[in-house]
Parts: structure tokens; sequence; C-alpha cells
């Protein structure tokens, strides 16, 4: 399905999933406003060079997704909003007693807050254009727990959560809301873990991926940015209208085991 006309807001789009995905919803036509809390000229060039490569109109909007006013500016500022992809994630690992209260904080506002703001302020848009997409970037963690990870496996079971009052709310308008949950995926920040960890375990590049990092991806290999993208351009297409307020897993298979 071509998206030619729809402008699709992606937070948290300067690298990794975010990027991909802006990536995959551009090659399909969409005009693209990426995302994060920066303002640097690399930034506004990863938009133009968005622009150039798939022939649609693309731009970078700072907007830091910790600050509730800035997730509502976001797509203020982005004038219209067709697809909404709340995107924008942090990760902290400590047990919970020792767990710093600024980063539970921070986990909670960026990886769930920042979505109720962005889909409070990008319902009103999507109605008055009669159609509207919202994708929520959870993960596994959405639907499973490990150790160590609480604001986490928090915020990615809230946003779960939210997503199906979100459905529920546009459930007789043209208007979905699902959560795509990502198993272990291979961005360049995934990547440049992998010779520090192949170091620490004294272990080649194949084995602590199988063994270390994908231990709980059965297919033993990461999922790609590509599919990510591939995964909510089906989501925000005709074929998914009736999908509404679910989750579609990424895993590998982890949340079969
Ligand atoms: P990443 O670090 O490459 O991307 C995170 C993005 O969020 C970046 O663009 C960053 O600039 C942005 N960001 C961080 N803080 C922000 C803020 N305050 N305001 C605006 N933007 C901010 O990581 P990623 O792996 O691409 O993660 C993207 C999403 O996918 C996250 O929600 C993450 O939880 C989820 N996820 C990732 C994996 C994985 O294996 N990589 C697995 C499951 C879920």
């Amino acid at each position: 399905m071509s998206f030619a006309g729809k402008t699709a807001v992606i937070t948290g789009s300067n690298s990794g999933i975010g990027l991909g995905v802006a990536r995959e919803l551009a090659r399909a036509g969409a005009d693209v406003v990426l995302n994060s809390f920066t303002d640097s000229d690399a930034d506004h060039a990863l938009a133009a060079e968005l622009a150039k490569e798939f022939g649609v109109k693309a731009r970078y909007i700072a907007a830091d997704m910790s600050k509730a006013a800035d997730c509502r500016r976001l797509i203020a500022d982005a004038g219209t909003c067709d697809i909404l992809v709340n995107n924008a994630g942090i990760q902290f690992v400590a047990p919970i007693d020792e767990f710093p209260t600024e980063k539970w904080d921070a986990i909670i506002a960026i990886n769930l807050t920042s979505a109720f703001h962005t889909t409070a302020a990008a319902l009103p848009v999507m109605r008055a254009a009669g159609w509207g997409r919202v994708v929520n970037i959870a993960s596994a963690h959405g639907l499973t727990a490990s150790p160590y990870k609480s604001a986490y496996v928090a915020a990615k079971h809230g946003i779960v959560g939210l997503t199906k009052v979100t459905a529920l709310e546009t459930a007789q308008e043209p208007i979905t809301c699902n959560a795509v949950c990502p198993g272990y995926v291979l961005t360049p920040l995934v990547e440049a873990q992998i010779p520090d960890t192949m170091k620490e375990y004294g272990m080649d590049r194949e084995t602590v991926i199988k063994e270390v990092m994908l231990a709980r991806q059965p297919s033993k290999d990461f999922a790609t940015v590509e599919q990510l993208g591939g995964t909510v351009n089906f989501l925000c297409s005709d074929a998914a209208s009736q999908i509404t307020g679910t989750t579609i897993s990424v895993d590998g298979g982890w949340t079969a085991l």
C-alpha cells in the first residue's frame, strides 16, 4: 500500500528502530517527521537524506520526549499526523532496591508517558483527517519480564495497556492502535555491544550472539530494523484495518517459550 499524502511522526527516530521505521514508511511514500531531543546538523541532514532517497517530504523536529509540553508541541509543529509511531525509549538495569529514582522517572517518562501525550495530541488531528494509525513500539518486555529491568518492564507493560485503551476509545472510527513487541533487534547500539561482550566472555562473535545476547531468542537471530519497519507498514495498511488493540511480536519465538 502507498502512504502517499500521509504524514508519519516517529518519536526517537534519529537512530535504530525509529530511523528504520521512518525509512520503511518513507519507502512506501509517507512524508515523515523525524525526532529526538538533540538538534544537530546531523539530525537535520538525516531528514534531508531521507527526502532525497525516497522523494518524500521529511523534517526533523527536536523535542524531548521526557517533557509533556515537548511531546504535545511535536504533534502541533508537525502540522498533521496521520501515522504516529511512539518509539522513543531508553534502558537502565539495576536491582529494584538499588534502582536510582531519577532513572525510574526518566524511563517511565520517555518509554510510557510520552506516548500518552503524543497520542492525546494526535487523536483530534486524526479524527479531523478521518483516518489514523497509532503504533507503539513496546518490547518482548511488554509481555514478559527479566530481573533488573523494573522500570523498563513496567513501562513496556504500561504501553501495552495504553495501546488497548487507545484502541477501545477509537474502535468505531477509522483509527487503529497496536503495539509491536520486538525481541532483540540488530541496531547500531546492539552491534556496538558485540566486541565488548566477546572480550568479556572470551567467545567469538557467533557464539556470543547465540549463547549470550540471544539466550532467550529461540531463533538465535536478531530481528532487523527493516523487519520492524515492515511490521509497522503492515499495521498502517488497509489489510490491518480490523487489527486494533493488540500486540504483534517480532521476537524469534521469545514469547512462545
Ligand atoms: P536507540 O537508542 O537506537 O533509539 C532510541 C531513540 O530514542 C533514539 O533516536 C534516541 O535519540 C531517542 N530518545 C532517547 N531519549 C529521548 C528523549 N528524551 N526524547 C526524544 N527521543 C529520545 O534504541 P532502539 O533499540 O532503536 O530502541 C527504539 C525502541 O525500541 C525503544 O522504545 C526500545 O525500548 C524498543 N526496543 C528495542 C529493542 C532492541 O533490541 N533494540 C528491543 C525491544 C524494544
